[in-house]
């Protein structure tokens, strides 16, 4: 059968979790076992997120691959529990980058290149190609931003085309507001929404509905009036207990059985057991039997977005552990000065800290590290929460004094954490980091890793540019820190460990960005065990 497409397309405003609606569907598609993937587009004109800040994108996301991508993809893989490749990722920068290579080399001698067909064919024929060379059923197309915006029109206009070709559901994803004073649903922004798209040309199948509170049963009819359709098309999607309750959610509300004759596939029952294990696992985030604090310490707090994967790897953990993980976010800087409050930290049964670049925070994630090294909190540290474990213990334990990366500090007496040597030629920005899925070796039998992944091997994805410093392993050694993995070929330090004390682990890795709803990371797994044992004490 060929592939068939739903496209979800968000009017009105950002952040109303087009992610969460198109993972959901995913999962559903999945529940059917029709093979399902995402497609996600961007208009912006970076060829990647790799050169953003995570304060205006939120996190960048590592696939395997090595690709750098939205963090919309985080929230695929967490639903399929599926690793998923960069060619899903259709950027602005790389439509135009190859458009514009191509009429360099001649590709469209003769022609005035334009946004139509030009550009929009390009988009149609990746679609194609994805369709043919990973043979989905169905390819779920994400468009992102907001309709009526200028960066997502040609993307639009493509699908619009696409339909014309192909079996394209469309899913307009809008907003009702309930406003305070009259506790009225509005269903008026949503029907401007609506009409935008009509004038794009499309009609979409079905309006899903985000909003605080359920739909109201005559605002249901109002909006099915109003779009032309049955009001069982009109779908709720209220706040949830948790994200990973949408796909049950919508098979509640019989979304499920419309999408599929929609999409004219096959009809056939949903797999009971996989159904039945994806609820048992939402029970057990929404009911959980014992509570743990866990700090998350961070240079990029006030956007939450920028730890995204953490905080949902948390979560899975918490299910598997059945511990409710209270997060607290804490902003390094905070604790540079004598405002710190470690009364903050002594409630907490679990630190993380996690990655970064540039030296703004490091000094206070350095006493944070310490606070937890000190007074046995179970301590996880991610990337640059690894590098900095090793400048605290090489600080205050090893006696180095002045230790430090030399990211941060170039001048330093004793830089235990470097540039990696394949870094130092690099001038280039976007895609040169190290990235992407890298095998290590846990030597130790005794250590946190080896129990963690209960395997003398583990596979996390990777991104940064500087390394533990080998020239450092005998001294801080010596005093007490393990190095428990190393890369295959034994140059690189992976996993270093606190010997003595509570539990304390840092990966150069990002073991966030392979944890799934119901795959947990087995860090995270480990750290809230601990933390379980923390909170009895
Ligand atoms: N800035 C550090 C490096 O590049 C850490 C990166 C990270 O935390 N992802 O090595």
């Amino acid at each position: 059968m060929p592939t068939k497409y739903v496209v979800v397309l968000g009017s009105l405003l950002s952040g109303l979790g087009k992610g969460v609606i198109t993972s959901s569907i995913l999962k559903l598609l999945d529940f059917y076992n029709y093979t399902a993937l995402p497609t996600k587009f961007d208009g912006y004109l970076n060829y990647d997120c790799g050169t953003m800040n995570p304060y205006q994108h939120g996190e960048v996301y590592v696939l395997d691959d090595k690709s750098e991508v939205d963090m919309d993809f985080g929230i695929y893989e967490r639903f399929l529990s599926k690793s998923l490749t960069g060619d899903l990722s259709i950027t602005g920068g790389k439509l135009f980058g190859a458009i514009i290579s191509k009429e360099r080399q001649g590709g469209y001698l003769g022609e005035t290149v334009q946004i139509i067909p030009h550009l929009t064919n390009e988009i149609i024929d990746r679609i194609e190609k994805l369709a043919d060379s990973k043979r989905p059923d169905v390819l779920v197309i994400e468009v992102g931003g907001t309709v009526g915006d200028i960066e997502n029109s040609y993307f639009i206009e493509a699908m619009r085309q696409l339909s014309l070709k192909h079996e394209v559901v469309f899913i307009n994803l809008t907003y009702l507001p309930t406003l305070d004073v009259v506790g009225e649903q509005k269903t008026k922004p949503a029907q401007i929404g609506f009409r935008l798209l009509l004038q794009d040309g499309i009609r979409p199948n079905f309006v899903v509905c985000r909003m605080n509170s359920k739909l109201e049963e005559s605002k249901r009819e109002k909006l099915a009036l109003f779009a032309n359709m049955g009001k069982e098309r009109i779908i709720d999607d209220p706040d949830q207990p948790t994200v990973y309750n949408l796909p049950l959610h919508f098979m509640e509300v019989g979304f499920d059985k419309l999408l599929i004759k929609d999409l004219g596939l096959k009809e056939r029952a949903p797999s009971a057991k996989k159904v039945a294990a994806w609820r048992e696992t939402v029970k057990k985030v929404i009911n959980p039997k014992t509570q743990v604090n866990i700090a998350i310490v961070g240079k990029y707090t006030n956007l939450r977005d920028s730890y995204a994967s953490v905080k949902e790897a948390i979560t899975h953990a918490g299910a598997r552990t059945s511990a409710r993980p209270n997060i607290t976010w804490i902003e390094s800087s905070d604790f540079e000065n004598e405002k710190a409050d470690y009364s903050l930290l002594q409630k907490m049964d679990g630190i993380i800290v996690t990655g970064g670049f540039g030296s703004r925070g490091t000094e206070g994630m350095i006493n944070i590290i310490k606070y937890a090294r000190e007074n046995k909190v179970p301590y996880l540290g991610i990337c640059l929460g690894m590098q900095l474990m090793v400048v605290e213990y090489a600080r205050n334990v090893a006696g180095l004094k002045g230790a430090n990366s030399s990211e941060f500090d170039p001048m330093s007496k004793h830089k235990v954490i470097v540039l990696l040597d394949s870094q130092k030629q690099i001038t280039d920005k976007g895609g040169t980091m190290r990235l992407g899925a890298q095998e290590c070796i846990l030597p130790e039998p005794d250590s946190i890793a080896r129990k963690a992944y209960k395997s003398d091997t583990a596979t996390e994805r990777h991104r940064h540019r500087y390394e533990f410093n080998n020239h450092y392993a005998e001294v801080l050694e010596g005093s007490g820190l393990k190095i428990t993995g190393l890369t295959t070929d034994k140059k690189l330090v992976e996993f270093v460990e606190w010997s003595k004390g509570g539990f304390g682990i840092g990966t150069q890795s990002h073991p966030e960005l392979k944890s799934r709803f119901e795959e947990p990371a087995p860090l995270f797994v480990s750290l809230l065990e601990a933390a379980k044992e923390h909170c009895k004490d």
